[in-house]
């Protein structure tokens, strides 16, 4: 696999037992296996800061984070990048936006995507645009955000994604940054919710039915 891949798990990875690892005792049952610790995904990050410093760096970016579930990757980005802009020559002046989309209930994502906090953009007019995002998976999502953002005219958009789902149809659209390419199946953790539960989980990790039918709205 090329670099842009990010790190491959395989569809068969039956991920660890969550007896090996801690986690918050209110969530017994509700998880079938951690897929990626929290370690992991710190190691992997602090690898993406280092590309997007290679690439970027002495550009000035605005952080575009999606919310809910991205807060935590970009954070946590966001902290390695200003690492490395204090230990090396080249610096990132990096400002950081939010905004807010919604489109999933359940696990089903649902028809209409809601950009909350996107109404005014035009201050990402000619400028270096992060996009970081938790997870993508059939890609809809971020295609529709791409768009909003493009009408504002930045000078350059990059995309970062912590987690990309293989799902079944068409060839994976893949943002510039790869932390992960992950199985098909819903995954809680590290700001990933189900119905909203789950965000304080520091692994990534597979929801168990049982947890679905607990959570369920
Ligand atoms: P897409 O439009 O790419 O199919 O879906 C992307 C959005 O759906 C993400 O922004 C994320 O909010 C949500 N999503 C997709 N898969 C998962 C998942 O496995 N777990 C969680 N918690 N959210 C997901």
């Amino acid at each position: 696999p090329k670099r842009r891949d990010g790190i491959v798990i395989d569809d068969n990875w039956s991920g660890y037992s969550l007896d090996l690892f801690s986690y918050p005792s209110h969530y017994a049952g509700d998880l079938d296996c951690v897929i990626v610790p929290h370690g992991v995904i710190m190691d992997r990050t602090e690898r993406l800061a280092r590309d997007i410093m290679d690439d970027l760096g002495n550009k000035d970016i605005v952080v575009l984070c999606v919310l809910k579930g991205g807060y935590q990757f970009s954070a946590d980005l966001v902290d390695k990048i200003k690492v490395l802009s204090c230990n090396s020559n080249r610096t990132i002046p990096m400002r950081v936006h939010f905004i807010r989309l919604k489109s999933y209930m359940n696990d089903k994502a649902t028809e209409d995507l809601h950009i909350v906090g996107a109404e005014d953009l035009s201050f990402l007019t000619g400028k270096n645009v992060l996009i970081v995002e938790a997870i993508v998976g059939t890609g809809k999502t971020m295609k529709t955000l791409l768009k909003h953002v493009e009408a504002f005219k930045p000078n350059m958009i990059k995309v970062a994604g912590l987690l990309v789902k293989r799902v079944a149809q068409n060839s994976p659209w893949l943002p510039d940054y790869v932390g992960f390419q992950i199985p098909n199946r819903f995954v809680v953790g590290y700001a990933l919710d189900y119905n909203e539960y789950f965000r304080d989980l520091n692994h990534i990790c597979i929801i168990s039915e049982s947890g679905k039918l607990k959570y369920k709205v």
